[in-house]
């Protein structure tokens, strides 16, 4: 039978969720144990075996499919959630994308769970500071290097200045700044949240081969 379990099992491999194809293979009391965790962020195995009614080893073995899928991680108890959106990255590594983070357009995300995920700039941070458990999110003005509150800051949208990812998202501690750097480098001006559904627009065009 093709399912998670079998697939690790035989392969002995670790999957990158970010293919939620192996979505699909997990079994159905698996998946809703991910959903169960996905609402309260950490399960302990007696509590698996509770809310399952499944022996403790029945518990274990589902535990050790999510956490070996990438899923989950190993709390001391039992299982908790990774950093979003599903995978860990190594020291240095944009959290979403997996490219290098640099200090210049760093965007650090804190998570309320006491966790904190880097990206590599901007563009990477606005597509994952919408998600319910980020607590706060600061990142680097790109003219001064100082961090700012991302609430505070303005954001340069589609600029022909890319140093990381496409389209371009520079952060300014302020709008002011931002506007002069737009009359010299196009873009558009925009708040958290006017950037963010900007940046998603210009990716949309991108992926429908327009702009
Ligand atoms: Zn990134
Ligand atoms: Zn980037």
């Amino acid at each position: 039978m093709i399912n998670l379990e079998n697939i690790i099992r035989v392969y002995h491999v670790k999957f990158d969720t970010s293919q939620s194809l192996f979505m699909g293979l997990l079994s159905d009391r698996q998946q809703q144990l991910l959903d169960w965790l996905h609402t309260r962020r950490l399960v302990s195995i007696t509590e698996i075996q509770e809310h399952f009614s499944v022996s403790s080893a029945t518990a274990y073995r589902d535990a050790r499919v999510l956490i070996q899928a990438g899923f989950a991680i190993k709390a001391s108890e039992g299982l908790k959630l990774p950093l979003p959106p599903g995978r860990l990255r190594q020291e240095g590594q944009c959290f979403y994308c997996g490219g290098m983070t640099n200090e210049r357009t760093v965007f650090q995300i804190q998570f309320e769970d006491g966790s904190q995920g880097n990206a590599c700039c901007s563009h990477c941070g606005l597509l994952a500071v919408d998600r319910p458990d980020v607590a706060s999110a600061l990142a680097s003005d790109f003219l001064y290097g100082r961090m700012v509150n991302v609430r505070q800051a303005a954001f340069l949208v589609g600029s022909r200045v890319n140093l990381c990812c496409d389209p371009s998202v520079l952060c300014f501690a302020n709008e002011v700044d931002a506007a002069s750097f737009q009359s010299g480098f196009g873009g558009q001006v925009c708040s958290l949240e006017q950037a963010i559904v900007q940046l998603q627009a210009l990716m949309r065009l991108k992926a429908s081969g327009g702009g």
